[in-house]
């Protein structure tokens, strides 16, 4: 897995301050991709200690969220799952280009997931007529259950 940048964010995930990660070597193809240079394999080499170096490097971040990284998922899963014992308290985020189905991890270890593909006419997030979904995951019961928080990058009209 390669990262081209990072940046900290604050609306990607509601009420988080977070360290977003682009992950390169994107195998999704969206029709309407704003970011084509991500499908090539470019990039720094990331692996736990290069993820543990930006955390530090990023005093006061509260999310890590994986921007990518639907070619080793599992990876991604496995990032997580180490942050949160190394970094308690810490949420992890991933925002797949995949649909739920073809996303599906190991949710235990994640916080937020946002997935489905970019496509232009239906739009992001924060569009009424978005296909994407960004759920938050709870770990309450027994098994992790999603929550559809798709409605907080709505724009509001008053
Ligand atoms: S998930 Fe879709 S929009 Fe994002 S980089 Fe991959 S192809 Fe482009």
């Amino acid at each position: 897995m390669k990262y081209v940048d990072t940046k900290v964010v604050f609306r990607e995930v509601p009420d988080e301050v977070t360290l977003a990660i682009n992950i390169s070597n994107c195998p999704v193809k969206c029709p309407g991709c704003h970011s084509s240079y991500l499908a090539q394999d470019i990039g720094e080499p990331l692996d736990f200690d290069v993820l543990k170096k930006l955390i530090d490097n990023n005093p006061g971040i509260t999310c890590v969220s994986f921007m990518g990284g639907d070619a080793q998922r599992e990876l991604v899963g496995e990032f997580s799952r180490k942050l949160k014992q190394c970094y308690p308290g810490l949420k992890t985020c991933w925002y797949s280009g995949r649909d739920l189905e073809q996303a599906k991890i190991n949710f235990d270890t994640l916080d937020f997931v946002k997935v489905g593909p970019f496509i232009d006419e239906y739009g992001p997030l924060d569009s009424p007529t978005t296909n994407q979904r960004f759920y938050a995951i709870s770990h309450n019961g027994k098994e992790s259950e999603l929550i559809d928080w798709t409605h907080r990058f709505q724009k509001t009209t008053l």
